[in-house]
């Protein structure tokens, strides 16, 4: 049995209390994890706080950058341990991890590093009444200890990209993983040792929200900023413990994302478009798709060509070549997973496949599986089409005009990621234009170039990451006026 621990300072460091950590196939009990107490929050935050003065506070930005790189390379000559602990947890497919999870996680080292290492920052010329002018420059300091909150759709990959930038930009973090993902955010504390990051940079905490690890690190006063990634209402509650020493936040948080298919789309890539935006990590992705909007005159054949699609994904485990869908992440989501199909049959929903959980064989018999499913037949108002549910699932209605379709589509608290489907140039760029939310793809999902501003409108964010704007949050921007 595995026993995870919290890494703090360089160490990695056992706590009193530990919690079990199960296995989305089997429930089985896969790990002990150490939950961190509000002492071992305050060494990690002490520690990160130290660190700031130490060696890692004095290096230059070249040696900075020198460092995450070799983070990134560490992580892919360790690929393969990274791999298997993210699928442990996870249950996904490891044909899905090996290209987006640990690659993206290796990745955001790097990227973030080059973002640091060529951003300008502006130059202003001012005119005096003396006539001798005066000069204007920004610099970028570190905000200080930065508090990383992360769920467990994405762990290694979503957390990353909030360390990567953090500690590109001189920050030091104190990181708490989701409670069902603990052992890769664990496993990269090997890695900045082995690499020579400084001892107190990188730290993690384990642990649940509220009276746990994650409320210590969020009402810790030691932390100067908090990165949050997961559900809206967790935002809002890690919101309220930031406004105790005006701390700011950046939040990354649930959606209800529409997909607006029109009928003069490339048909088979909006079929493989939508495929992968309802059932990729069974439908545990942020920017997944619940809603799918189909024009009238493709509507039966999208949705029977979806059912095909969906009927033909194998359920299945990590190690699997065959395996199209994993199981969920935990029983108690499957519980609010399910309780969304029950709520879809409760409004009379029709049910075009899935519905209810598969058979499995043997000890699978016990996990997280859960069919891959489709609805049609309700109106925007109902339960399954206004709430997130985070499953591998969608409801597909129709439409018949373009002013309709935004309308409907925009009509929801959040305002994440869309995706629209048409080989109408100006229709694409119109619908797009119209679309309130931070992301949206035009004949394409999750097609993401990392420098791209990132983030949810609405409920579903504030602030944005990738590229220099995640700059924004990691830095203070310092104006020094100097008069001539
Ligand atoms: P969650 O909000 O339940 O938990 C996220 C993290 O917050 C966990 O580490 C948890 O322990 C911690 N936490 C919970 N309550 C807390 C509290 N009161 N104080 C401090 N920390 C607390 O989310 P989840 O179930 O892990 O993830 C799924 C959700 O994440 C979905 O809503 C999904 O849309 C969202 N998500 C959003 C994005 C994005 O980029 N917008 C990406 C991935 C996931």
């Amino acid at each position: 049995m595995k026993h995870i621990k919290n890494f703090i300072n360089g160490e990695f460091v056992a706590s009193a209390r530990t919690f079990e950590k199960r296995s989305p196939l089997n429930d089985a009990v896969i790990a002990q994890v150490s939950e961190a107490g509000r002492g071992e929050v305050d060494a990690a935050v002490q520690a990160a706080r130290a660190a700031l003065h130490g060696p890692w506070g004095k290096l230059v930005i070249a040696d900075r950058v020198e460092l995450l790189y070799g983070v990134a390379n560490e992580i892919n000559r360790r690929f393969d341990e990274f791999l298997e602990a993210e699928c442990a947890d996870t249950g996904k497919p490891m044909s899905l991890a090996r290209h987006i999870d640990i690659p993206r996680g290796a990745a955001n080292f790097k990227i973030f590093a080059d973002v640091v290492k060529n951003v300008p920052t502006e130059f202003f010329e001012m005119a005096t009444p003396d006539g001798l002018g005066a000069l204007n420059y920004a610099t970028r300091s570190p905000v200080g200890v930065v508090g990383i909150v992360c769920p467990w759709n994405l762990p290694l990959l979503l957390m990353t990209w909030k360390a990567g930038p953090a500690l590109a930009c001189g920050n030091t973090v104190v990181v708490k993983p989701s409670e069902e993902t603990p052992q890769t955010a664990t496993l990269l504390g090997e890695v900045m040792n082995a690499v020579g990051i400084p001892k107190g940079v990188y730290n993690v905490v384990h642990g649940f929200g509220p009276g746990s690890a994650g409320e210590f690190l969020t009402t810790h006063q030691g932390v100067n900023a908090i990165t949050f990634t997961g559900e809206t209402r967790t935002g809002a509650a890690i919101m309220k413990a930031a406004a105790d020493g005006a701390r700011p936040v950046s939040l990354e948080m649930g959606g209800k994302n529409p997909a607006i298919v029109f009928a003069d789309c490339d048909f088979d890539a909006a079929i493989e478009g939508t495929m992968r935006s309802v059932f990729s990590n069974c439908g545990q992705v942020c920017l997944g798709t619940e809603r799918v909007y189909v024009e009238r005159p493709i509507f039966d054949k999208f949705v029977a060509a979806l059912k095909l699609g969906a009927e033909k994904l194998k359920i299945g485990t990590p190690g699997d070549v065959a395996t199209g869908i994993g199981p969920l992440i935990s029983q108690e989501h499957k519980t609010k997973v399910l309780s969304y199909y029950q709520k879809a049959r409760d409004e009379g929903a029709i049910i075009v496949t899935g519905g209810g959980v598969p058979n499995m064989a043997g000890d699978l018999a016990h996990g997280a599986w859960i069919q891959p499913t489709i609805w049609t037949g309700l109106s925007d108002d109902a339960a399954i089409c206004r709430e997130e549910i985070f499953g591998p699932c969608c409801h597909i209605s129709p439409f018949d005009s373009e002013e309709e379709v935004i309308r409907r589509a925009n009509d929801t608290t959040y305002g994440l990621a869309a995706s629209i489907w048409t080989t109408n140039l100006q229709r694409g760029h119109r619908v797009a234009g119209k679309i309130e939310a931070g992301l949206v793809w035009v004949n394409s999902w999750f097609l993401r170039d990392l420098r791209t501003p990132f983030g949810g409108a609405k409920q579903s964010g504030i602030g944005r990451e990738g590229g220099v704007h995640s700059l924004e949050f990691y830095t203070e921007l310092k104006n020094i006026c100097i008069k001539l």
